[in-house]
């Protein structure tokens, strides 16, 4: 029988350092990068055919043999679906584009596509025994992962900026997570949070700094292949902060390819950030490896406020290698297209997934995405976590009810 999980090892995604799978281990231990999961391919290849795989129930775990848990006793989940590709017809119609589309995480639980680090995250820490985390979040992640924690029985630490939208610091209570504001960014609550956390025995599972949480963001890419019937669209737009989204996409995709499974071709990548928190624009500008800390991030879309991401160099990589583009886009243009999404598309898109939307439109106008082009962009959470952005008030009526 063939294994449930085909994890062989886990390698530095910068030196190439090789480490056992299965560890409970952070980053690199010789030059402090990312490690990826890597899987034996080539015996998968001789054992499962793509078939045999989709005729299983359209969830995560669908992709066992590719995601690192071993016992499906260990799958900690919510049946989460496959999210829609719904098309974008009149957005993109008022950019001169007939195949533009979103890919809407906003119907995953907790409302955002940070459920898929945190189910795959969640059932590993829990095959593994861990029974502490912590997390510093911009607010999103933190939601996710108190949810999945809270069904594993795992004690978690979330810690946020006291700026961050005020749903998920509710939804990080209700599940009953040890949640922390501070004053100060998403960098500054990740070098707190080992004060915070009440135990000494815990694991970090802040971006990138464990292995096992991209393996989650790959089921986006997983699920976009098949979407696409086992072909990608032209153009995939990310709305990218830490930048796991983009990486583990990537990553999905070419493990596809070297299973055979797929036509050996990439979609650009575009990540889109904010004006006021643009560090990997910069670096890409610059032609540089490594982006600089961006100073006094700001904007309306938090997802997306990280001045520094540590895996940085692999979200220049997928941009160099796939021909792609970063750029950004301010906060009005953000603010008018999730008004515009909403009322031509029906779509409550996130601030995040609308900066994805503004960065097509910028690149419509510059002539990078042309007009027959297929161009996906994630809706990377639902909008309807950020009533608290819309500032157009009701009006109001008075009447007596007892005459
Ligand atoms: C976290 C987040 C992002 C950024 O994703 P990365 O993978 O960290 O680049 C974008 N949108 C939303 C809604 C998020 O919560
Ligand atoms: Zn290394």
């Amino acid at each position: 029988m063939s294994p449930y999980s085909f994890i062989s090892h886990l390698q530095c995604s910068f030196c190439g350092k090789e480490y056992k799978a299965d560890s409970i281990i952070q980053v690199c231990e010789s030059c402090g990068y990312p490690l990826f999961v890597r899987y034996d391919l080539t015996s998968m290849k001789k054992s499962i055919d793509r078939d045999s795989l989709i005729s299983r129930p359209q969830n995560f775990w669908r992709y066992h043999e590719l995601l690192p848990v071993h016992d499906p006793a260990n799958i900690v989940s919510f049946n989460e679906p496959f999210t829609p590709i719904v098309p974008l017809s009149e957005t993109g119609a008022s950019m001169n584009m007939t195949r533009l589309y979103a890919k809407d995480e906003g119907v995953l639980p907790s409302g955002t596509f940070k459920a898929r680090g945190a189910s795959i995250g969640i059932s590993k820490a829990k095959e593994m025994g861990v029974s502490a985390i912590g997390i510093p979040t911009n607010g999103n992640a933190g939601a996710a992962w108190a949810l999945y924690a809270a069904k594993a029985g795992i004690d978690i630490t979330v810690v946020m900026p006291n700026s961050a939208p005020i749903t998920p610091q509710k939804e990080c209570l209700i599940a009953g997570a040890n949640l922390y504001v501070i004053e100060g960014t998403i960098g500054d609550a990740g070098k707190i949070l080992p004060k915070l956390v009440n135990t000494d025995n815990w694991y970090d599972v802040s971006t990138l700094k464990e292995p096992y949480r991209l393996e989650g963001k790959k089921t986006m890419g997983f699920e976009i292949a098949e979407q696409f019937s086992w072909s990608v669209p032209d153009v995939i737009v990310y709305p990218t902060g830490g930048g796991a989204g983009v990486v583990g996409i990537y990553k999905a995709l070419l493990e596809l390819q070297e299973l055979g499974w797929m036509e050996k071709r990439m979609p650009r990548f575009a990540i889109v950030q904010a004006d006021g928190c643009a560090p990997l624009v910069e670096a890409y500008q610059k032609g540089e490896r490594f982006s600089k800390e961006w100073q006094d991030p700001h904007t309306i879309a938090f997802g997306m406020r990280v001045p520094k991401a540590l895996g940085d160099f692999l979200i220049l990589d997928v941009l160099r290698e796939t021909d792609g583009i970063a750029i950004s886009v301010d906060d009005e243009s953000i603010h008018a297209e999730r008004k515009n999404v909403v009322r031509r598309d029906g779509l409550h898109a996130s601030p995040e997934g609308a900066a994805g939307i503004a960065g097509v439109r910028k690149l419509r106008d510059q002539g990078w995405i042309r007009p027959d082009e297929t161009v996906l962009v994630m809706n990377t959470g639902s909008g309807l976590k950020y009533t608290d952005q819309i500032t157009e008030t009701p009006r109001t009526y008075a009447f007596s009810a007892t005459k």
